[in-house]
């Protein structure tokens, strides 16, 4: 059991003084001082608390008053249960984070530039959206063979689509997160998979249907076609090499792509056969935000892969358009966060989980809204968490 040994008390201290500590706690009874601590008590009994370096003799003193006692202190980022706060030994030398030690791979980048793009071949073309759904979605291979663009889980690709813009210029790229796994869809090492949506709008001026330029041209790409591509591009959202890592990932629509990517790794049997060294074992939690249950994207093979690894893999969908909250307005992705806002909390407290957000701009605002809701339950501020947890390379967003 931990003993409440008082910490050094000055909130400068260069190492800690804008750092937070989250302390399992065990024991507390019910009283009226319970209520300042905002934080209601699980039903296991225990129940962590984010406490920033200044305030932490203060709440050791509460909490003892309380009847409670501390099982544990981890700086947010430790891995290990801290016996003496003012020895930093739960850290690497680096002062990283053992999980983010060893993320340390080297990661590809523009090996292909736009004046001088890769030429793919498209393999294949499949549409995704079921009957009933809405708009038009393309799973695309490309043929990477005869040059050297490599990627790994996460990172995205550019496509020149072919022609000029209004103003006679070549058209510019556009990115698309590559949707397949560093081998590929036919596990040769030797394509690469997207997911596109065709952007389709009413121009707001003449009421005309606009349809994208890129996204236009890769819906309706030939297989056989010849196409230029770029890249890759981004860190952002690379998956951790942790066998035992906790992954949350929050997507909408395409937002999909990178997330294919890691659960085909994780768990798909000819990828679990080629990479020995990476046999996933921890817990990925997917979040998916959809209009309507013909638009869920992988459906098959993710219920498939959820129905095998039961312990490892869960996928809750927010169908906006046929579910409703108890109030009877639609169910969006950030209403699930909030259903299952207790386990969600102490997941992303654990120094093994990383969260991914991946989708359309607009799903960034309302999950950020439910997450300082949630967080200010606990008595903490969101931004400041957001902030650490960004620093410790545990809040990863690709949004456009
Ligand atoms: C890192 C990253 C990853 C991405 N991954 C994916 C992915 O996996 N799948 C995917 O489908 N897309 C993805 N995208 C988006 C993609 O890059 C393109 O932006 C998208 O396909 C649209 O390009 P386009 O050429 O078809 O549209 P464009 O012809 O370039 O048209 C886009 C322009 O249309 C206008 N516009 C768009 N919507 C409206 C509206 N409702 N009202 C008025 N004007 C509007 C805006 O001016 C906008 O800039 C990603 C983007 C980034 C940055």
């Amino acid at each position: 059991m931990y003993t409440t040994k008082p910490v050094a008390t000055s909130a400068n201290n260069t190492e800690y003084g804008d750092r937070l500590f989250i302390y399992e706690v065990k024991g507390l009874c019910q009283s009226p001082d319970i209520d300042s601590l905002e934080c209601p008590i699980r039903q296991s009994g225990t129940k962590f608390i984010t406490v920033p370096y200044k305030r932490m003799n203060q709440e050791m003193r509460r909490i003892n008053r309380m009847g409670g006692q501390i099982v544990s202190i981890k700086p947010m980022g430790a891995s290990l249960p801290l016996g003496n706060i003012a020895t930093p030994t739960t850290e690497n030398q680096n002062g990283k984070s053992m999980t983010q030690a060893k993320e340390k791979v080297k990661v590809p980048v523009n090996i292909y530039k736009p004046k001088s793009p890769f030429i793919g071949k498209c393999l294949s073309n499949e549409p995704l959206v079921q009957d009933g759904g809405s708009g038009i979605v393309q799973h695309l291979t490309f043929d990477l063979s005869g040059g050297d663009l490599h990627y790994l889980e996460g990172q995205s690709i550019g496509i020149i689509p072919p022609g000029e813009d209004k103003d006679g210029k070549p058209h510019k790229l556009r990115l698309y997160s590559i949707a397949s796994t560093r081998h590929g869809d036919n596990m040769d090492d030797k394509t690469v998979s997207l997911c596109v949506r065709q952007l389709e709008y009413d121009d707001p001026n003449t009421g005309e249907k606009v349809y994208g330029v890129c996204s236009s041209y890769l819906c309706n790409l030939e297989p056989g076609s010849d196409l230029a591509i770029t890249g890759p591009v981004g860190k952002e959202m690379l998956l951790p090499d942790d066998e035992d890592a906790t992954v949350i990932m929050l997507a909408t629509g395409t937002g999909i792509a990178p997330f294919r990517a890691f659960l085909w790794r994780m768990f798909d049997e000819l990828e679990r056969q080629k990479n020995p060294d990476y046999q996933f074992k921890g817990f990925a939690w997917l979040i998916f935000g959809v209009p309507y249950t013909a638009n869920i994207l992988y459906k098959e093979k993710l219920e498939e892969m959820q129905a095998k690894y039961p312990d490892n893999f869960r996928i809750t969908y927010a169908i906006s358009r046929e579910e409703k909250k108890a109030d009877g307005s639609k169910m969006y992705l950030q209403d699930r966060v909030a259903e299952n806002k207790e386990e969600f909390w102490k997941l992303i407290q654990d120094e093994k989980t990383h969260t991914y957000m991946c989708g359309l701009k607009g799903m960034e605002p309302p999950i950020d809204e439910t997450l300082t809701t949630l967080a200010a339950e606990q008595g903490v501020d969101w931004k400041e968490y957001k902030k650490q947890m960004k620093k410790q390379h545990r809040w990863h967003v690709e949004v456009y």
